[in-house]
């Protein structure tokens, strides 16, 4: 790190901070600029934290090399991680076709849309069995029984599945029936609950926050990776715009932003990115052109009656369409789409 001294520091203090780096086990290299003093600090800079050296007068600001997603950098690893999901693979030129309802809502409604996305390509089925609403009036989720649906489901057609999970005191029940845990954009803070799912060792699905930096998404997912759980994918899912036409603001460039950061996988989600089904295809084919390892979809085949979401679910021939375009596309970029032959289970 570089610490910038204040142009009026004094040789005293610009002495007290060479001792106080000398001290913390590294090397202090002092160098006069014609206007500015700076002190440069050679040695292993993840040891020390920027705040306290802030802290000492005459120093004007601390600038780090390294970034502070140790683990999530592209620095501790610059070959992308490829994360399995029950078999099937995403980032390294593997894609993520995740689709599914915004709620898992009955068995039938279930069965009928893994069946329809299956077909049309999809390799992961999404639902969600706790919802986190808006309104504690609006519909909250089926809970362990939406579980059960899914988990019974996705064994059925034979795709891993992914839902959230909001509640650390919920990671074990969810652990229980899912290949992959789902944060949602609400919970990307949630410290207890990055802490508990990095714990285990199953997957994470980490959506960007709404209000959230990409360095603040990098963070959540140091968060997981601190515990010991390597496998996280992040999810570009928009931002608060100021144009209330679109739901989100659709943040592309926070794919190749990401990549450039981090080795971990990052996907797109057009549905909660735009609300608008007119808007999905083009959005989630924008987000592979620029390198995402997926795409992730709600579909449900009757949005009328969704309990939640149904504005912005693609139709299951929507979905067929977008799917194969986005087959074509991976091909021209060299990238594969795997499918699981055999859900491998819970473990
Ligand atoms: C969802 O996937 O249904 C969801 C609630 O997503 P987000 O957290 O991105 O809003
Ligand atoms: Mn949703």
């Amino acid at each position: 790190m570089i610490i910038v001294l204040k142009p009026q520091a004094t040789e005293a203090q610009i002495q007290h901070v060479i001792d106080r780096v000398e001290q913390l086990g590294l090397r202090a290299h002092l160098s006069r600029g014609t206007y500015r003093t700076v002190i440069g600090v050679i040695g292993d800079e993840s040891k020390i934290s920027s705040e306290p050296l802030e802290a000492i007068p005459g120093v004007a600001s601390v600038v780090p090399i390294l970034p502070p997603y140790k683990l999530a950098s592209i620095e501790a690893q610059p070959e992308p991680t490829v994360v399995d999901v029950a078999g099937v693979k995403i980032g390294g030129g593997h894609l993520a076709m995740i689709a599914g309802p915004c709620a898992v809502e009955n068995v039938e409604r279930m069965d009928a849309i893994a069946g329809a996305i299956k077909a049309a390509g999809a390799n992961i089925l999404r639902g969600g069995a706790f919802k986190p609403r808006t309104s504690p009036y609006a519909y909250q989720g089926m809970g362990e029984a939406g579980l059960k649906v899914l988990r019974e489901v996705g064994d059925r057609h034979g795709m891993p599945i992914v839902t959230e999970v909001m509640d650390p005191r919920r990671v074990e029940l969810v652990y229980r029936y899912t290949d992959m845990f789902q944060v949602g954009a609400r919970n990307m803070q949630n410290f207890n609950l990055l802490t508990e799912v990095g714990q285990t060792r199953k997957p994470v699905l980490l959506k960007r926050g709404m209000s959230a930096t990409v360095k603040d998404l990098l963070m959540s997912a140091e968060y997981i990776l601190s515990e010991g759980n390597s496998t996280v994918v992040l999810c570009e899912r928009g931002i608060k715009g100021f144009d209330p036409a679109t739901r989100n603001l659709f943040d592309v460039a926070a794919v190749p932003l990401c990549k450039s950061l981090s080795h971990l996988p990052i996907i797109v989600d057009p549905s909660h990115a735009t609300g608008r089904p007119d808007l999905i295809p083009a959005c989630a084919l924008a987000g592979v052109a620029a390198g995402a390892d997926g795409v992730h979809i709600e579909v449900h085949n009757c949005p009328e009656e969704a309990l939640s979401d149904g504005p912005q679910a693609l139709m299951p021939n929507q979905y067929a369409e977008l799917a194969s375009q986005i087959v074509r596309l991976a091909a021209l970029l060299g990238k594969s789409i795997s499918t699981c032959v055999a859900v491998a289970g819970r473990t």
